[in-house]
């Protein structure tokens, strides 16, 4: 039988409007894809459109109306399948991994295996998740600060007019580890003015420091910078990789970017051949999205996916990370399940 492709719209809230140096909002609206096999099995993946990247929740549902008709009736077919999708009509990553993501969970439901165990992984070795702290007033700032008491590691939005009060109001309230996303918000030189600051506050990551098509402020910064820089908007699929070598110290992958689980695998290897390091991040999304990002997450170095431990409330139940600890479903496919 013909894979039969559902979907569902879900309506999330994030606890605090999310705000980086693009700018943020409390409510965010993301699609569920549910594909059926013939045997009553059901695979679920979550698209979450970004306007950055180029999608809305209506470039989603239409590009979903392409992708349903060419799934095919063999759900273990992922490779040719995430290939037939990308043909005939690129772009969308969003869309595309939510297929891809019911996918593999229906693969995962038919073998009865979690997807970490199908493709070979041990979940112990998923390191630790940061909390984000988006940008804000001192005073909620040092709310989400206190808020955020059971995570061990914070990723703090800079790339705003405040940056250095914010830092500061963060560190006078915690000595945690700080990690810090300028999500392209600086110049390159103002991005080396920065980095003595960075590690004074005792930062020990930072993110995107300028815009995403500046290879060669990147390559400026890295230069000049004791501490790993990574690559998140200049890096969107593999085919970005090649380029950013010896410019950053690694990449950011998200499914939402890269628009596959097998490409994010794929960006991994690649980046592995170039002795960089690999992070996984992801976007406002409920835990059914972040649970597919989760799986893979003993293969990489850094992990932030917060982006359902930010939500108000969360519509499923699956990977989490409770004081920051990756932890895996050890039920088959994703093991995710309706609250
Ligand atoms: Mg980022």
């Amino acid at each position: 039988m013909t894979l039969q492709l559902s979907t569902e719209l879900l309506s999330l809230r994030t606890r605090h409007p999310f705000i980086i140096a693009r700018g943020g909002q409390s409510d965010y609206r993301t699609v569920m894809v549910k594909i059926r096999d013939g045997d009553g099995n059901e695979g679920w993946g979550e698209a979450a459109a970004t306007r950055y990247y180029g999608e809305t929740l209506e470039t989603v549902q239409a590009a979903l109306l392409t992708y349903a008709p060419l799934l095919g009736d063999d759900p273990h077919q992922l490779d040719a399948i995430e290939r037939r999708l990308e043909t005939a009509l690129h772009g969308n990553a969003a869309a595309r991994v939510a297929i891809s993501t019911a996918l593999h969970d229906l693969v995962g439901k038919r073998l009865g295996v979690p997807l970490w165990q199908y493709w070979g992984l041990d979940p112990a070795a998923a390191p630790r998740s940061t909390f984000t702290i988006g940008m804000d007033t001192p005073e909620i700032l040092r709310q989400k600060v206190q808020e955020a008491a059971e995570y061990p590691i914070l990723k703090v939005k800079l790339g705003g007019p405040n940056d250095l009060a914010l830092l500061q109001t963060i560190r006078d309230a915690t000595a945690k580890e700080l990690r810090v996303d300028a999500n392209c918000g600086w110049t390159p030189v103002h991005a080396v003015r920065m980095l003595p600051v960075l590690e004074e506050f005792g930062v020990t990551v930072l993110e995107q420091p300028v815009a995403a098509d500046d290879l060669e402020g990147l390559a400026h910064i890295h230069r000049h910078a004791r501490i790993p820089l990574i690559a998140d908007e200049s890096c969107v699929t593999s085919a970005d990789i090649s380029r950013l070598v010896g410019r950053v110290d690694g990449i950011n992958i998200k499914l939402a970017k890269c628009g596959s689980l097998r490409e994010a695998l794929r960006m991994i290897a690649i980046a592995r051949a170039h002795q960089m390091t690999v992070m996984v991040g992801c976007m406002i999304e409920s835990s059914l999205g972040i649970t597919a990002a989760a799986h893979f997450t003993p293969l990489v170095d850094i992990v932030d996916l917060d982006g359902a431990a930010l939500l108000a409330q969360d519509p499923f139940r699956g990977a989490g990370i409770p004081g920051g600890q990756v932890t895996l479903p050890t039920a088959p496919g994703l093991g995710v399940t309706r609250r």
